[in-house]
């Protein structure tokens, strides 16, 4: 008896199991370079592993979530929160009968492109390059997986299939990703990778703020979701377990918003009358959200997040000091190409020397940049 299972069978395991509206690897639009068949992987677990083995996403390890990176070993980084989102998104495909490894591989890429320190250093570098195009976070990721990120000799990028391409595109407009029609909406398993982020953020920074003490339980009672699930679970918000009450919030709040996104999303489903992946992408509306109440409240949870945490002093100040060091960095790049690394020096010609600049300082981790500032300006 053969036990082994070729590409070929785990891609007709998934026509014969996923959702008809899921999106099937048989169904790809393919690559922008062809490239044949892996014997023992579907499509999209090629793509899951290409982007696991990539430089950029290795440097997520260092680079900032919220908290300044390296400030507190238990605090996440893009690269647990990366995989925080990862695990959401197959839970989620899972539950409705998506494609796992589509919704994964989507996941895993969607935060390639954040730059060092943050928001705080995304917003640093669209005022940098403001003359030259900007810069946003998920044009970069897009720009990573096409561009930057490039292990083939024969072209740019890590060839991803178009359907990762486009659930990684989301918001972003840009002059990098291959043509990806002008469908309103993206696949449901990049609509589920979308809401896996926000969740994931929500669970975690609330988690992350407790732990920081920035946060205090009691301000969580002010928040709707927050007292409702305390409520219904018997968390007292006001009590003095404060580690309970950290460890058990985060995982309530994922958990109960999973659960609504879930109701919520099978009905939207079963309401829409879908028999394809393409009818989904032409559907004038996202179809993966959450109820119209828990939107609501999950809207206010994010208001409270920017306020008491985001621009917290104490994390807002420790990430506004290190943009400044970002600064420096680009503008001694600008005045003296030379210091540029030797891959960023290879894309002037095509790029120009501010966007090669900044790709070369959205790639860096906090603390490679905080080195590199060391090496340009420490004369002692
Ligand atoms: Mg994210």
């Amino acid at each position: 008896m053969n036990l082994l299972r070729t590409g070929e069978d785990i891609e007709r395991h998934e026509e014969q199991t996923l959702a008809p509206f899921a999106q099937k690897s048989t169904a790809t639009r393919g690559r922008l370079h062809a490239q044949p068949a892996d014997r023992w992987r579907s499509e999209y677990q090629r793509d899951v592993a290409r982007l696991i083995h990539s430089a950029a996403f290795r440097r997520l390890e260092y680079k900032t979530q919220v908290f300044l990176n390296g400030t507190g070993d238990h605090y996440r980084t893009r690269l647990t929160h990366t995989m925080e989102v990862a695990s959401i998104s197959r839970t989620l495909a899972r539950a409705l009968g998506l494609n796992e490894d589509l919704a994964e591989a989507i996941a895993l890429a969607h935060d390639l492109g954040h730059s060092p320190f943050g928001h705080s250093g995304e917003e640093t570098l669209n005022r940098l390059l403001k003359d030259h195009g900007g810069f946003d976070h998920n044009e970069q990721s897009l720009r990573v997986v096409t561009l930057l990120e490039s292990p083939y000799e024969n072209f740019d990028g890590l060839n991803l299939t178009f359907e990762v391409l486009e659930g990684v595109q989301k918001h972003a407009t840009t002059r990098t990703a291959p043509d990806l029609g002008d469908y309103p909406c993206s696949c449901l398993e990049g609509q589920i990778a979308d809401l896996a982020d926000e969740i994931a953020y929500y669970a975690h920074d609330v988690q992350d703020g407790l732990e920081a003490g920035l946060i205090k339980p009691a301000q969580l009672s002010d928040v709707a979701l927050c007292a409702e699930i305390s409520r219904h679970n018997g968390l007292d918000l006001t009590g003095t377990e404060a580690k309970t009450t950290r460890l058990s919030l985060a995982r309530l709040l994922s958990n109960h918003l999973i659960h609504d996104v879930l109701k919520a999303s099978a009905a939207r489903l079963a309401a829409a009358g879908l028999h394809s992946a393409d009818d989904v992408r032409r559907h004038p509306d996202l179809l993966i959200g959450y109820s119209d109440r828990t939107a609501r409240e999950a809207k206010a949870l994010r208001a409270f997040l920017y306020t008491h945490l985001y621009f917290h002093p104490e994390v807002n100040d420790a990430n506004q000091r290190a943009c400044d060091l970002m600064a420096d960095v680009f503008n001694a790049y600008l005045q003296d190409p030379s210091q540029i690394g030797r891959e960023a020096t290879r894309r002037v010609p095509n790029s120009g020397l501010y966007r090669a600049a900044g790709d070369y300082i959205a790639g860096m981790t906090d603390r490679y940049l905080l080195r590199e500032h060391a090496r340009l300006f420490d004369t002692a």
